[in-house]
């Protein structure tokens, strides 16, 4: 992926912007850390994050008006957290800081003219980034020290005068600040600032002074705007100042990137959803100032990440995963951190539909998987199965394209997709039965609809495959696809634009349920499934069928747009097993009712997750079982399954012979219970241990274990290299262990 285009991925996210109140403060305070700490009574360390930002803190926070309420979040929510509050108790009670130290000496030197709150604040900061500071005033203080003691207790001032001289700010007192003493200054020193409480910018005959630089007409004169009353925008002036002068003094631009220095717009989006009313809690003493500072939401976005297992899963949210791809995209040798990450995201698009700023994982990741595939780098584990299982489907022994029987031509053709037919070969048999018997000249495409490829970023695979489907379609003369699968549904429409689709419910919901359809009054949780995001008619069709056989379909937590993938989308459940049974499991518990569903992978996963789960063709072409507690067949169970519907129906529908055997099919092996389940975790297929078994009986090549009487043997099919170890008997062998990996031994296969 371009380095432009993750920068764009990467500035898209909110996550890290300022929270709005810190935003929306003069001086940018750390509102949110100091709430923090506040509500766990930890004053001392709260003090630290204002003395970190304040000059003059210990009057500052007595003074401040509190213009960040205005932008509290918490103000919906019951009213704007009380900041000014929190820190004046917070100055009352803490244990008070030495000044900050200042950096090491500029050579520069500046007078300050005026001390009241902005001469004052621009001495601190000026002092603390290594200038030589000198102040002139009348008395330091200014009007600061007309205020009433309930303002600013006795004392509180002075200690921050001595702050400013121990900052190395030399103190001319009871001079008369004029035009005169500041042209002696400006020959005299680098820069000089103006405090305007003490003098006028018509008593200085400067003009005013701009508003984004503070700079006057006399070149290296800045001086703070005049008539402002808060004391808080009096000390950004200081800041205001210090900041240019300091460009100023090292003839730098005076206006360039300059936007957040003072008051501005955060883009930190912050949802309120379960956030309780809450108002403010007047502070008085310790424990209501905790309980205020527990008021504070702690804004962040995160949105994305509150909603999806797999961003959850690596401890940290989009910017900083763009940053990762980013690093592994640069990386020429070497470790691919990110490789996991990358691949275990599920495409299922929920991020960007709530995030405030569509941002889309998906495409980031999908993106990243093609750049690791161009450049050599995805490591063949991640996909490799799901590709070959793939290949099966689309192969001669699963592959089929016919007309309906007796029928020269089709105006539809039933497309049931690789996973239905794998989980539920049965009812897809009944379901194209039905449709034969109602529209007549129904043809039938069995094959997959390539998303493994398209998910896996195997971009030229992808298309190669998407041109034989397209070939097998135009072979039927090009009638209307009725599609069964919501991935299938979606593949077609985006990659095949010429073709007209229709879901298989919208068909149903105009012929009505089939003869012998399960009408049962019964109350499910319809899970949609995520490739069905976007399409709300199919969603509508799903449930007006359900309602037609008497189906009470209930929601749940998440759903239609908003709904979770169930742990397969994006091959996530080949690329990281672990995830996405977690993810399964997650969702398996957005609803206490049995799931309804109409994709074959999510019933399945949610099967194996324990939940009790049935597809929409399992009421609509019944078995007679309980089919919420039919198990997820295993993965040699889902071949067999495509393999052998289509061998049936070729020999039942179209008067076909049954196909020939492989020799590897007559070798007779059984396994035990534990070496079935390691072989479903290691995606390792009956076939694959008796093309070992096979292969090893051809050529003698295997090891004997002397105590255990078993034998050891190895072949390497394709790229995999498998190992199984076995016991002969009179009918067969027993497998007690098997294993797989993709390295090549010397000497060559079995
Ligand atoms: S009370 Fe004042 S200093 Fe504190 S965060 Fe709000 S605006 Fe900033
Ligand atoms: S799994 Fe879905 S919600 Fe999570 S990041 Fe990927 S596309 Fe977004
Ligand atoms: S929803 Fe996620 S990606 Fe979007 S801004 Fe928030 S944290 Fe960033």
């Amino acid at each position: 992926m371009e380095q432009a285009e993750l920068r764009e991925w990467e500035r898209r996210c909110v996550q890290e912007e300022t929270p709005r109140c810190a935003a929306a403060c003069p001086l940018h305070v750390d509102a949110r850390t100091f709430c923090g700490l506040a509500e766990k009574g930890r004053w001392d360390k709260a003090w630290s994050v204002l003395a970190r930002t304040l000059p003059l803190p210990g009057v500052l926070a007595r003074l401040c008006e509190g213009p960040c309420r205005a932008e509290c979040v918490r103000r919906d929510a019951g009213g704007a957290v009380d900041m000014p509050a929190l820190e004046r108790f917070c100055a009352g009670v803490a244990k008070p800081v030495s000044p900050p130290r200042p950096l090491p000496s500029r050579g520069k030197s500046v007078a300050v003219v005026g001390a009241s709150m902005a001469g004052l604040a621009a001495a601190w900061e000026l002092a603390r980034r290594g200038f030589a500071v000198s102040l002139h005033c009348d008395v330091p203080g200014g009007a600061l020290l007309s205020l009433p003691e309930d303002r600013i207790p006795y004392g509180a001032l002075d200690v921050e005068l001595e702050n400013l001289r121990r900052l190395k700010v030399e103190v001319h007192a009871g001079l008369t600040a004029n035009a005169e003493l500041v042209r002696e200054l400006r020959d005299t020193h680098d820069a000089v600032f103006v405090d305007p409480e003490s003098l006028s910018p018509d008593e200085l005959g400067c003009g005013m002074p701009d508003d984004l630089t503070l700079g006057t007409e006399f070149s290296g004169v800045f001086m703070g705007l005049p008539g402002e009353s808060s004391f808080i925008l009096q000390a950004a002036f200081g800041r205001r100042a210090a900041n240019s002068i300091e460009r100023f003094t090292q003839g730098v631009s005076m206006t360039a990137g300059r936007d957040h220095e003072g008051p501005y717009p955060s883009r930190l989006y912050t949802s309120l959803e379960g956030v309780a009313e809450a108002a403010p809690v007047p502070v008085t003493d310790e424990a209501s100032a905790r309980k205020e500072g527990a008021r504070c939401i702690r804004c962040e976005c995160m949105e994305c990440v509150k909603h999806c297992v797999f961003l959850q899963n690596f401890k940290s949210y989009p910017k900083v995963y763009v940053r990762r791809i980013y690093n592994n995209e640069s990386i020429v040798m070497g470790t691919r951190q990110a490789n996991t990450m990358i691949n275990s995201c599920m495409l299922c698009g929920l991020c960007e539909t709530v995030c405030p700023e569509d941002f889309s994982m998906a495409e980031v990741c999908l993106e990243a998987r093609r750049s690791m595939v161009d450049r050599g780098r995805m490591p063949a584990s991640a996909h490799e199965f799901a590709l070959r299982d793939m290949a099966f489907a689309n192969g001669e022994k699963c592959a089929l394209a016919r007309h309906a029987p007796g029928h020269d031509s089709s105006e539809y053709v039933y497309f049931p997709g690789c996973q239905l037919t794998a989980s539920d070969p049965g009812s897809v048999r009944a379901a194209y039965d039905d449709l034969r018997s109602r529209l007549g000249k129904v043809g039938l495409m069995l094959r997959c609809c390539n998303a493994p490829a398209h998910w896996a970023g195997r971009e030229s695979l992808f298309r190669e495959s998407m041109d034989a489907l397209r070939h097998d379609w135009d072979f039927l003369g090009r009638p209307v696809i009725i599609a069964a699968c919501p991935t299938c549904l979606q593949m077609l429409r985006d990659n095949l634009p010429e073709a007209e689709i229709q879901s298989h419910w919208a068909i149903l919901r105009v012929l009505g349920p089939p003869r012998g359809a399960d009408r049962c009054s019964v109350s499910l949780a319809v899970n949609d499934p995520c490739a069905a995001r976007h399409d709300a008619p199919q969603r509508e069709d799903v449930r007006a069928v359900l309602e037609q056989l008497g189906v009470e379909t209930v929601d749940p937590a998440l759903t239609g747009e908003m709904t979770e993938c169930c742990g397969y989308g994006g091959l996530l459940a080949e690329a990281n097993p672990e995830l996405g049974m977690a993810a399964a499991e997650h969702r398996s518990r957005a609803a206490s009712q049995d799931f309804v569903t109409y994709c074959a992978m999510c019933r399945d996963m949610f099967a194996r997750a324990g939940k009790r789960a049935m597809h929409v063709y399992d009421l609509l072409y019944p078995c007679g079982d309980d089919s919420a507690q039919r198990p997820a067949p295993g993965y040699s169970a889902r071949r067999e399954n495509r393999a052998r519907l289509r061998e049936s129906l070729l020999m039942e529908l179209w008067g076909g012979s049954a196909r020939e055997r492989e020799p590897f099919e007559d070798v007779v092996v059984a396994f035990t219970p534990e070496v079935s389940r390691l072989m479903e975790e290691r995606r390792i297929l009956q076939s694959d241990v008796q093309k070992v078994l096979l292969a090893t009986g051809r050529s003698g090549k295997r090891f004997r274990n002397r105590k255990t009487g078993r034998f050891l043997a190895f072949h390497r099919p394709v790229a995999v290299t498998y190992w199984v170890e076995y016991e002969e008997l009179e009918t067969g062998y027993l497998v007690h262990r098997t294993w797989c990996h993709r390295m090549r031994l010397p000497g060559g296969d079995a």
